[in-house]
């Protein structure tokens, strides 16, 4: 059944990208894998076709697109592979950050680049030695004349080689007596003196996805930069990590989805003691048993999407499916992964790949952990 947000527009709209990702992206999916980045080439046709942050105003190049749009997009991303996840990102969980707390200057400056696909975008949260608990980042701006002198190190940051622009949280007042207080949200542009980024790091799955350090040695970022006002970084964090878990809910989703479908055209051709696997009732149930619990996620993102397309507060409900969704998605893979026999630890076969890359979805954008902490503290426990 279509979801009640999906209209007519939204389905030709993801013809046309389905269409384009059959030809610019399905293809050559397998190769970027291999070589371990999406080439800059293929941001640029998307932002050629408008499928870059549609949803950006009129007046900076967008098309005022709906959150469904950005739905249909992410969708049809983690179909290719979750690799996709960094277009995502740029899409939206980055850009929102410019275009709801960017000035009028730096709205004008970059996001058409942003949309046109000619600016890469990340944000840089994690620190080696801070991630769940951002309030204890150590990297610091410290304000000298026209300019923010910044320190410290960041890792893990996705599209982190690729990145033209990245909005680094830092500690503009490292005595703040409330630590989250003292953190503001400044734009690393890509050429900034003092900015450097390291290796492109080897991770389990995601491969294609570019993920690097930064590192930052007295980087000088003029004052200009900054995004929001100081000291307010943290609560914009806030604000802008919902959609972010939504976005990785979404993903984790169709992953299941896609696993799903493998699965079962795989039991219902593999023959083994003369019947198709799928004809045993033991893998009957397990199927169904997946088929209901993928249904429950379904349904409940859906209702989610919803509620945050009418600007309602989803802060429980969205750690409610963050959690669930992707804990489903890694028992989902798991299964489809032993329903495929030995086939289903062979690269060639797409669950493979499945498997491995659907772990970090229980980690990015806030751990599980965090997200039941943050549904306990929501249930006044
Ligand atoms: C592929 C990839 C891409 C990423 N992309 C980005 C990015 O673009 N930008 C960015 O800023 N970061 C990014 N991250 C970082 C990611 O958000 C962090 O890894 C994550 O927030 C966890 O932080 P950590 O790794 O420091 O783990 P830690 O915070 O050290 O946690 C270790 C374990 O302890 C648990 N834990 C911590 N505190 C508690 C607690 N109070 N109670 C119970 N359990 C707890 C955690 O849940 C986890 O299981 C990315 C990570 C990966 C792997």
């Amino acid at each position: 059944m279509t979801a009640r947000y999906i209209r007519e527009e939204h389905h030709i709209f993801r013809d046309a990208f389905r269409k384009f990702l059959e030809k610019e992206a399905y293809p050559y999916f397998h190769e970027w894998e291999k070589q371990g980045i999406i080439p800059r080439e293929f941001w640029r046709k998307m932002g050629e076709q408008g499928f870059l942050c549609p949803w950006v105003d009129e007046q900076y190049g967008g098309f005022n697109a709906d959150f469904a749009y950005s739905v249909v997009i992410n969708e049809e991303l983690e179909k290719v592979g979750s690799s996709m996840i960094g277009i995502g990102l740029h899409n939206d969980i980055v850009v929102p950050y410019l275009s709801e707390y960017g000035t009028e200057e730096q709205k004008r400056k970059w996001l058409p680049k942003c949309i046109s696909g000619e600016i890469i975008t990340a944000i840089a949260m994690t620190e080696p030695g801070a991630g769940s608990d951002l309030a204890g980042i150590t990297t610091t701006a410290v304000r000298d004349g026209e300019h923010y002198i910044v320190n410290g190190q960041k890792t893990f940051i996705t599209n982190g080689i690729h990145a033209d622009l990245i909005i680094v949280v830092c500690k503009t007042d490292p005595k703040a007596v409330q630590a989250h207080k003292g953190i503001s949200l400044l734009i690393v542009e890509r050429d900034t003196p003092g900015f450097t980024r390291g290796r492109k790091l080897e991770k389990v799955g995601l491969h294609a996805q570019d993920t690097a350090e930064l590192f930052f040695t007295d980087a000088k970022v003029p004052a200009e930069n900054l995004l929001g006002e100081e000291g307010k970084g943290f609560y914009y964090l806030m604000e802008k990590l919902q959609q972010e878990r939504l976005i990785v809910a979404i993903a984790a989703q169709t992953a299941a989805e896609v696993m799903f479908r493998l699965t079962k055209d795989y039991v219902k051709e593999r023959t083994a003691f003369g019947k198709k696997v799928s004809q045993f009732q033991t893998v009957q149930f397990r199927l169904a048993e997946m088929a209901t619990e993928i249904e429950l996620g379904r349904t409940f993102l859906d209702d989610l999407i919803e509620l945050h397309m009418k600007g309602e507060n989803i802060v429980t409900k969205v750690s409610m499916a963050k959690w669930w969704i992707t804990e489903m998605a890694k028992r989902v893979a798991a299964e489809s992964m032993q329903l495929h026999g030995g086939y289903g630890y062979m690269e060639e076969y797409e669950i493979a790949r499945r498997y491995r890359d659907i772990p970090v979805s229980a980690i990015y954008a806030g751990t599980n952990e965090v997200m039941k902490m943050i549904i306990a503290k929501n249930l006044e426990l």
